[in-house]
């Protein structure tokens, strides 16, 4: 059996049956890497970055027919809030790290918050995501007020958090409060790497625990994996993939490691645009239904990376609403794209994007295919 022949059977089942055992899984990553020196089938004439190698347009074209089998031709977009770049943590890929004393620090009041939301809710966005570090600053009080504040006047929207990880109780308050979804993207799945990437007081124990906590709440829960990062194998990658196929997610978050210049891994390479493709093709056929952002990563290590994102089974995008005085001190990694866009601006950039790649701007709420909101 040659290659295409090899692909074709594997993506075959993963179609079939959303699963795939580990040697499977790693002689179709085996194939997409070796076969990957030339691309010359062009998956969409708009986009002419778009080409890929052959076995890639068979795993491509498969993820993108599951996905519209879910979606259509619709792609979410969420209003991203980047509301404060204070952490007490010290992750070592991240630029706005405890001890970057580089990094110029920055919190939005709640009016800035309330702004940013009618800014948004006015060009149509029906998500809003509020992300920050783990700034102890916003107490539980503080979040449950500004997450109310928000569902009152913005009743017809999600409420997305991502501000790390959290007590039981705290994320039960939030969503008492309103609060419909949380993004807790893992990194890695597993331990020694966790412990590589991370401070000593962060374990992969508790970061999985947060997560089943947030499922057993009621929350759309979205975790998630840096692809490429510094000492990632490609076990760690199988074992992030059973990992989050046991776990169910409801969104999956995954880019590239991007290095930042002020961190221990500011020396270290970045992830690739291709390994990063292959993994969200596979998510998409092993978790049809799950929402699958093309993220800012992506499009900072290329110019079309959020197009290619789309075309390999992505379903969202997360453009900034955050004030245009703050969009370049959120810098997670270096290079990060559309800090200078208005949010209107930023908009049309991602609706023609969107279009380019043949697909449909959605400003709905876009919850998870199945999943039930009905007691909201
Ligand atoms: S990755 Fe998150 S928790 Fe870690 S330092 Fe950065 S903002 Fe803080």
């Amino acid at each position: 059996m040659n290659r295409i022949e090899r692909t074709q059977e594997l993506v075959g089942i993963l179609e079939r049956e959303h699963a795939l055992s580990d040697e499977a899984l790693s002689d179709l990553l085996d194939i997409l890497e070796e076969t990957g020196a030339e691309r010359t089938v062009q998956i969409r004439d708009a986009i002419p970055a778009a080409v890929c190698t052959p076995e890639e347009a068979v795993l491509y074209a498969a993820a993108r027919k599951v996905r519209e089998q879910y979606y259509g031709k619709d792609v979410y977009l969420r209003g991203l809030i980047e509301f404060t770049n204070y952490c007490r943590n010290d992750c070592r890929y991240c630029g706005i790290r405890r001890s970057n004393t580089k990094a110029e620090r920055y919190r939005l009041s709640d009016e800035q918050i309330l702004r940013c939301c009618g800014q948004g809710y006015a060009l149509g966005f029906r998500t809003f995501v509020l992300q920050g570090g783990e700034d102890m600053y916003y107490t539980d009080e503080r979040i449950c007020g500004i997450v109310r504040a928000i569902r009152e006047r913005y009743p017809d929207c999600a409420i997305t958090l991502s501000i790390g990880e959290k007590s039981r109780e705290s994320y039960l308050a939030y969503r008492e409060a309103g609060a419909d979804r949380y993004l807790l993207r893992q990194e890695t799945s597993n331990p020694e790497h966790y412990r590589y990437l991370h401070p000593a007081q962060l374990s992969i124990e508790n970061r999985k625990r947060c997560l089943s906590d947030l499922k057993e709440i009621g929350y759309q829960v979205g975790c998630g994996i840096m692809v490429g990062s510094p000492g990632q194998t490609r076990e760690h990658i199988i074992e992030d993939l059973r990992y989050m196929q046991d776990f169910g997610p409801h969104m999956i978050g995954i880019g590239p490691f991007i290095p930042h210049k002020d961190t221990p891994f500011a020396d270290e390479k970045a992830g690739s645009l291709y390994d990063t493709l292959h993994l969200l093709a596979i998510i998409r056929l092993m978790l049809p239904g799950v929402l699958l952002p093309a993220t800012t990563a992506l499009g900072t290590i290329h110019p079309a990376g959020r197009e290619l994102g789309l075309l390999a089974g992505a379903n969202v995008i997360m453009p900034n609403i955050s004030p245009g005085d703050v969009r370049g001190k959120y810098l997670l990694y270096d290079g990060k794209i559309c800090t200078d866009d208005e949010a209107a601006a930023c908009g049309r950039c991602i609706d023609l994007r969107i279009r380019k790649a043949g697909y449909i701007t959605a400003m709905s709420r876009g919850d998870c295919a199945g999943f039930d909101t009905a007691h909201k």
